[in-house]
């Protein structure tokens, strides 16, 4: 990877910071209370270098909804538990081309769930974490390895995991289609509860953008220094996130952005640069695929500006 001094890193981003904090393009997540209601303001851009210094600007404290960012924290505990093969027989590491609750990203590949990424899968991987037949130890594992990944513990939202709970109508569907499939490898409620209680954790801009940078560091954790996941899997996480990362808008956010990255409803994206950073953006009005508007705009001008592609040669 090309060479950037960590001034030119804190200048990108002081400038898309500025350029984009009084956005008002997108609008927050409605289908709950909780995430309507949180301030559209919030706004924070955090990098994590390889070395562990980290660069900050605006809200980056402030604990959001993780939603489906998780899904690549608990893809990874999943890999770390089982390997790369089996991740692949079991749940699928493949585009979809669909929205994030696509009850259609099971059937697409002969009764697959496609990706650990979208929904059906997600779920598919809570109902696979270990030990099976045992919540609160399954809990556990997926609540360690988040923190592990980011460096500290991520924090339940109660409210929000109450609303989520109330309201996942759509997700019980696909949890029982996925059941019908002989796709979910634990009890499905229990598989379910686990991923909407994961989606329901809180996070900040500064712990995603530490796991990120993990990711991007082949495993060590470069805040904690500790070795989270073996090497090798390091390019298995890299290409699922990429492969789906923004759902039906996944391959515009590469061409534009040359970026590896997550989002989540909540309003949270976590992009990899491999071999150079892990970078967060949280800012809570999304677009109508679930993306966060000024996150996107953040991220997309800091690796332009920086002249920068996790598929340049340089
Ligand atoms: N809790 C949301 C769901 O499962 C997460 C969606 C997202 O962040 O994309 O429907």
């Amino acid at each position: 990877q090309k060479k950037i001094s960590i001034s030119q890193i804190k200048d990108a981003a002081q400038e898309a910071f500025d350029l984009y904090k009084t956005n008002t393009d997108g609008k927050n997540a409605d289908y709950i209370p909780y995430l309507a209601n949180i301030n559209k303001n919030l706004f924070g851009i955090s990098i994590c270098l390889l070395n562990g210094q980290t660069i900050q600007l605006g809200d980056t404290e402030y604990k959001f909804g993780i939603e489906s960012v998780s899904k690549v924290h608990t893809a990874i505990l999943v890999l770390r538990q089982y390997g790369a093969q089996q991740l692949l027989e079991k749940i699928g590491a493949d585009a979809t081309g669909l929205p994030f609750n696509s009850i259609f990203a099971i059937l697409l590949e002969n009764d697959h769930p496609s990706t650990p990424l979208v929904n059906a899968g997600a779920i598919a991987a809570c109902s696979m974490v270990k030990p099976i037949a045992d919540p609160e130890n399954k809990w556990k594992a997926i609540v360690d390895n988040i923190t592990d990944l980011c460096g500290s513990a991520p924090q339940l939202i109660d409210e929000l995991y109450k609303s989520e709970s109330e309201t996942n109508f759509n997700n019980r569907s696909i949890t029982w289609l996925l059941k019908n499939y002989n796709r979910i490898y634990d009890d499905p409620t229990m598989s379910l509860d686990l991923y909407t209680r994961q989606c329901s954790l809180g996070i900040t801009a500064t712990q995603l953008s530490i796991c990120g940078a993990t990711i991007a560091n082949n495993g060590t954790n470069p805040v904690t220094r500790k070795q989270i996941f073996d090497t090798a899997l390091s390019p298995k996480i890299t290409s699922l996130i990429a492969t789906v990362g923004f759902y039906e808008h996944t391959g515009d956010w590469l061409y534009t952005s040359g970026i590896p990255a997550k989002t989540g409803v909540g309003g949270g994206v976590m992009g990899t640069l491999p071999g150079l950073f892990g970078i967060a953006a949280f800012a809570p009005p999304i677009d109508n695929a679930g993306n966060s508007v000024k996150a996107q705009l953040a991220i997309k001008h800091i690796m332009n500006k920086l002249g920068l592609s996790a598929f340049s040669g340089d």
